[in-house]
């Protein structure tokens, strides 16, 4: 079957189509019932299966691929290689386990992971899935604010954290911003399970409420835990959005439809199968981290490359160096990580073999044409641009080269992936959008597994946020987008950034598009201004390849960006001022915060700065809109 046969009985036949899926994976009971959908939109897959995470993901493999890698955790930071196969990985995860139950930690009971890409988070992850705790992994090195807010929604048994968290050579204590999210939040763990990489070796403990997991993982050695068999649609996991458009959301996961996803997204669409090897480059905290260095590889008894560290140090080759070392077929990156090393010497990418990589998957943020074709260049590999979101898990546009190799299309993620039932919305009248015509993304409920059941005790904000939005039943996390005769998918940005200049509708990432084609733009965000004349009118912000540049080669530069504009999309699209600044501000996730450049360029207050990156970036934009462009 190729793609369009795949896809459409997915479409025409979701429960025959998932019920073929679900035989990818292990269940310890049968589901009764493929999909109920009674509940709209709230639905569930695999009703009354029993099966779980940890046991898909490790024991499942240890007959067949025991003395396999199943993990590789690398960090450029403290030059540490943990490598485990999957009996290795086997024996800590059950230690963990083990461990986890001397504390009290059961079914149902959420745990919260604080801890950078280390082999240590995936341990701890995969022993909640064994006995069936609920994790919330927070990216580390996240503000002690943010860890409270998600300390106090999660009402944890446990917080597992590390000592500290390194960043370009930099020790980041991890300890006082711990100490500091317990005193701010109103719910205290009653334990925090510290795990020493002795990076910071004079910690403050706290008596009582500290323990040390080098101490209780002596006391547990060689322990056996027994698997905790959970009905498909208990919660397996909370994961936060990136806070890109406001407030974070808690998105509760579920366990047999998510499993189903992770296998049938493995090898359709990363072309990945057991015993050969995937490098995400993400972090745990992230969704992609979540299904693509831990779940998705280990369940497809593939091998995972996790890393600590830049892209960028030792030298911008470290990590084609990993993927020659490890023979890596698909590797996933994000366009923010690819324009960081765009601005590096391409000669590192041709210094190590890559014969054995056959993909480049990037997703996260809208990948401009022009990056994709650099990429593309100096890797010679097939690059493919996917669109997912946290609430989806896996991807919604993509392409399935293990299904079918259709073409790429560069400044596309391609097309819808299986059991989505996607269209394109036009928002004065809800009808479909022709081909061609602007619109907002929606996916037509039941959403497919893998996706999320709910916000996390929240039902209410599950229904306000994604299903409020049109007359009809409706998701929607308000992506705007068009569609081409074809039927590949182009994202245009959130519907918040259209830019509606003298009523002509923008949407950033056309103009971001064609201000990225200068040659001399590195990155760049485009956000709408209230003018008084025109209603509003496009704003550029870029930093250039060249950090140093002088003032001429800047204006040259920015005069560059209007002639692009203006020559692409028309004199309707011509920025009315560009700002050439040494850094964007982003979340940690590496997205542009545009909602804040746009406030900032009105005079407003910039909104919830929890998952805001780089303080010193939002400072640059306040004095470059002090000075003028
Ligand atoms: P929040 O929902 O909290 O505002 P967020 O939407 O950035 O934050 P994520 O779930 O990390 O949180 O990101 C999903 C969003 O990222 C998508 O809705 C889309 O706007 C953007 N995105 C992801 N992948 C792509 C892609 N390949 N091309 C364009 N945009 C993408
Ligand atoms: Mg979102």
């Amino acid at each position: 079957m190729g793609y369009r046969e795949t896809y459409l009985r997915s479409i025409e036949d979701p429960e025959a189509f998932w019920a073929e899926q679900a035989e990818a994976i292990h269940w310890h009971k049968p589901p009764r019932q493929i999909l109920d959908y009674s509940n709209p939109p709230f639905r569930k897959w695999f009703v009354g299966g029993e099966t779980n995470l940890c046991y898909n993901a490790v024991d499942r493999h240890l007959e067949a691929r025991g003395d396999q890698l199943a993990l590789a955790a690398i960090s450029s930071e403290t030059g540490k290689a943990d490598e485990l196969t999957y009996r290795d990985l086997y024996r800590e995860v059950n230690v963990f386990a083990a461990v986890l139950k001397s504390l009290g930690v059961g079914r149902g009971d959420r745990v919260v992971i604080y801890m950078p890409n280390m082999a240590e988070a995936v341990f701890a992850m995969l022993a909640c899935a064994r006995i069936g705790a609920v994790h919330s992994v927070v990216f580390g090195g996240f503000a002690a604010h943010n860890l409270a807010l998600r300390i106090d929604d999660a009402e944890p048994k446990l917080l597992i954290a590390a000592d500290a968290g390194m960043r370009g050579g930099k020790m980041i204590p991890y300890k006082p911003l711990i100490d500091a999210a317990c005193m701010e939040a109103r719910y205290a763990p009653p334990h925090v399970l510290m795990i020493g990489r002795g990076l910071d070796p004079g910690y403050e403990w706290v008596d009582g409420r500290d323990l040390d997991y080098a101490e209780l993982r002596t006391a547990h050695a060689g322990a056996e835990v027994e698997v905790e068999w959970l009905e498909s649609n208990e919660p397996s996991y909370l994961l936060y959005t990136s806070g890109t458009t406001g407030k974070p959301k808690g998105v509760q996961r579920d366990v047999g439809g998510y499993a189903v996803a992770m296998a049938l997204s493995m090898w359709a669409i990363y072309d990945v199968r057991a015993g050969q090897v995937m490098f995400s480059t993400s972090d745990v905290g992230w969704a992609v981290g979540h299904s693509y260095n831990v779940y998705g590889p280990l369940i497809a008894g593939a091998t995972s490359i996790l890393y600590e560290g830049l892209p960028t140090r030792p030298d911008p080759g470290i990590w084609w160096k990993l993927c020659e070392k490890y023979g890596v077929r698909t590797m996933f990156s994000s366009p923010t990580a690819i324009r960081v090393l765009k601005q590096q010497d391409a000669a590192y990418l041709k210094r190590h073999d890559l014969s054995r990589l056959r993909y480049l998957f990037l997703a996260g943020e809208p990948l401009d044409e022009s990056t994709a074709q650099w990429i593309s260049d100096a890797l010679g590999k097939t690059v493919i641009d996917n669109y997912w979101q946290t609430e989806t898990g896996w991807p919604v546009l993509a392409l399935m080269p293990g299904v079918e190799m259709k073409p790429v299309k560069f400044g596309s993620p391609g097309l819808p992936m299986p059991g989505y039932d996607l269209r394109v919305i036009e928002e004065a009248t809800g009808e479909e959008a022709a081909p061609g015509r602007k619109g907002v993304l929606v996916i037509k409920p039941p959403l497919p597994p893998g996706c999320m059941s709910t916000v996390w005790r929240d039902d209410a904000r599950f229904l306000e946020s994604y299903f409020s939005h049109f007359s009809e039943l409706l998701y929607s996390s308000l992506d705007w987008a068009i569609r081409d005769e074809d039927g590949y998918t182009f994202i245009l940005g959130r519907t918040d950034d259209v830019i509606n200049v003298a009523g002509h509708r923008l949407g950033t990432r056309e103009i971001e598009e064609s201000v990225s084609s200068c040659a001399s733009v590195a990155e760049v965000a485009v956000i709408g201004v209230a003018d008084e004349m025109k209603g509003q009118v496009p704003v550029v912000f870029a930093t250039l390849r060249d950090p140093v540049a002088g003032q001429a080669a800047r204006d040259a530069a920015a005069a560059d960006m209007l002639r692009a504009v203006s020559g692409s999309l028309g004199a309707v699209a011509r920025p009315a001022r560009v700002y050439i600044v040494g850094a964007l501000p982003k979340t940690r996730s590496g997205k542009l915060l545009r909602r804040s450049l746009q406030a900032l360029a009105q005079g407003g207050d910039p909104g919830d700065l929890s998952t805001l990156d780089d303080p010193g970036a939002l400072e640059e934009v306040r004095r470059a809109l002090a000075r003028g462009p």
